[in-house]
């Protein structure tokens, strides 16, 4: 990927290296995962001091006004902190995106600028316990009382649920419509109506606070709406590039990590009398993570390329899609062939391949699940299919390709 980033991007990527090196101290990756810390509050302090959050939103509230091909870059470095870190550092740039592309410059000034500079936390409560995969299925209820809304619902499984000072909700507030028509998108402070329970033990990803969150009766005054009223299925779709492309792009980080800690291990772990690197069974091992991690790099960056450069919207849902399942499932195979090289040290806590596992299996499921990037990545590629410039006609390529009653399609 080298070749791929520009000078500015190269910088960039050794200031991130150096924040997470220098300022992440080891001990509170291991209180985050034995549940000692369940919010690690100064993490993004310590990013917003050096300015490394939001990247990508205007410097007047407190970005540096990137674009995503290097805010990807600053991802990958953040992703080598495994899953939680980097979903709270990734949540700036989801709500963020809301904020920027829909809010208004008083709920940029209230909201967007003090968290890019550390001062507030926050979270996003999109899933419910009825269904994830389901958004506008959303059965929370934003009713109009006054100037303003009466929120009632809950929402689960929200990274940061336990320290993040306002949540971005999306509510049914127009329930006589379709449903794309009948949603509208929040900023929640917390405050009385707004419960917090910590009720999941998780395999992995501990520490981010993950929590369900109960709206009782909470008033939600006017200028909280983000975007236009029941207009909240256009802002989804806008915050499904930062919630599938911050994913994406972690997910290269951490896969990384896991398979230099296991190509570092074969070449000093002996077996039959030489370094286990000198067996197929494992360098082909570390030759295919390697190929399949450049592959997922190209595909981030260009999916990166393709929303920089304003491509169609749905060629932009298929790339970021397509880089979402494809970086995640990578991650996935690379920290299990990792964990493979070690043989059984890699299934103990002497080396951390075996949290990162665990971490990295999240990716998979959460940000719209991989079996939901094929349904989008084949939806819209149908629709390509079907706008195509005329090309060579490959399918007369064929000796029999005149006869058409052998082409029978019903
Ligand atoms: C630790 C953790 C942290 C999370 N953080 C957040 C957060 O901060 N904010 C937030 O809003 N959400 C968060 N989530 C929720 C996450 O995004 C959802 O779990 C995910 O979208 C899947 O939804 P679900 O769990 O309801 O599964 P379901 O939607 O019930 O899906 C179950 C299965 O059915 C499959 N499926 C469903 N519909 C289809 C279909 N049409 N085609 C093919 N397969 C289908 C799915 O792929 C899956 O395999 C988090 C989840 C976890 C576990």
């Amino acid at each position: 990927m080298e070749s791929l980033l520009s000078e500015a991007q190269r910088s960039l990527r050794d200031e991130v290296r150096a924040f997470v090196r220098d300022e992440v101290p080891r001990q509170l990756l291991l209180d985050m995962d034995a549940g000692i810390v369940t919010y690690p509050r100064q993490f993004l302090e310590a990013a917003a001091r050096r300015r490394l959050l939001g990247l990508r939103f205007p410097q007047e509230y407190g970005g540096r006004g990137l674009g995503w091909t290097d805010e990807i870059v600053a991802l990958e470095e953040i992703g080598v902190l495994s899953t939680s870190l980097p979903c709270l550092y990734g949540l700036v740039s989801i709500v963020g995106e809301a904020l920027t592309v829909f809010g208004t410059d008083a709920q940029k000034n209230r909201w967007l600028r003090p968290v890019l500079d550390g001062k507030l936390t926050v979270a996003e409560a999109l899933t419910e316990p009825r269904g994830g995969s389901d958004f506008f299925g959303a059965t929370t209820t934003a009713r109009r009382n006054g100037d303003g809304w009466l929120l009632n619902g809950q929402k689960r499984f929200i990274v940061g649920a336990e320290g993040a000072d306002f949540f971005f909700v999306y509510a049914r507030s127009n329930p006589d419509t379709a449903s794309h028509e009948s949603i509208s998108s929040f900023i929640v402070e917390r405050g009385p109506g707004v419960e917090v329970q910590h009720v999941y033990g998780l395999l992995g990803m501990r520490g981010g606070g993950t929590g369900r969150v109960y709206f009782r009766d909470v008033f939600v005054p006017a200028e909280n709406l983000i975007g236009g009223e029941h207009q909240a299925a256009t802002v989804f779709n806008q915050m499904m590039i930062p919630e599938r492309m911050t994913s994406a792009a972690g997910a290269l980080g951490t896969a990384r990590a896991a398979i230099e800690i296991a190509a570092r291990y074969s070449d000093q772990r002996k077996a039959f009398g030489q370094k286990i690197r000198r067996f197929e069974g494992v360098s082909f091992k570390v030759a295919d993570s390697v190929t399949r991690l450049d592959a997922a790099g190209a595909l981030v960056y260009a999916a990166a390329h393709a929303v920089d450069s304003g491509d169609e919207p749905g060629r932009v849902r298929r790339l970021v899609s397509e880089a979402k399942k494809f970086s995640t499932d990578t991650c996935w195979q690379v920290i299990n062939d990792a964990m493979q090289i070690m043989g059984g040290i890699g299934y103990t806590n002497v080396y951390p391949i075996e949290r990162l596992l665990r971490d990295s299996r999240l990716l998979m499921i959460w940000t719209g699940t991989n079996e939901i990037m094929n349904l989008l990545i084949q939806h819209e590629y149908y629709k390509e299919l079907g706008r195509a410039a005329p090309a060579r006609d490959v399918e007369a390529d064929a000796p029999g390709a005149e006869l058409p009653e052998e082409k029978v399609y019903e």
